[in-house]
């Protein structure tokens, strides 16, 4: 094998991330009917060195909490300046379901059922288009 290359900075929601640094960030994703921002979290880990790029998220059922805290172990195990490649890390992505401890989105569509999404289509089948 060759040696891996040192990875360039990534952007992701508008922030730049340097290879072999840790980020959380904050992508705003619908805004309630009081117009207050919904945010979605997201951890990235982009290693020093190149490679694959692997999403692991959580939570598309908000009431199903067990793997929000995988999520959290992987990435406190994981050094980005070890790293091959990127980590992104989507702990709760229905933000909706996990404040209101519901498996569904507000409009009850399952957010498990929606991917890969579509532009066209609004709720559930728009969060899917934007957080994957
Ligand atoms: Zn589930």
């Amino acid at each position: 094998m060759g040696r891996a290359k040192q990875s360039d900075a990534i952007e992701i929601g508008g922030q730049h991330i340097q290879a072999g640094q840790r980020a959380s960030l904050e992508l705003e994703i619908a805004r309630l009917y009081t117009h207050s921002p919904l945010n979605v979290s997201v951890e990235v880990l982009h290693g020093k060195l190149n490679g694959p790029v692997l999403l692991i998220c959580a939570a598309i059922h908000g009431d199903e909490l067990n793997g929000i805290e995988v999520v959290r172990q992987v990435m406190a195990k994981i050094d980005p300046k070890k790293l091959h490649g990127t980590l992104i890390a989507i702990p709760v992505v229905n933000v909706f379901g996990f404040i209101h401890k519901s498996r569904y989105l507000p409009d009850r569509r399952d957010l498990n059922r929606s991917f890969p999404g579509s532009r066209a289509r609004i709720n559930s089948g728009k969060n899917g288009v934007s957080v994957l």
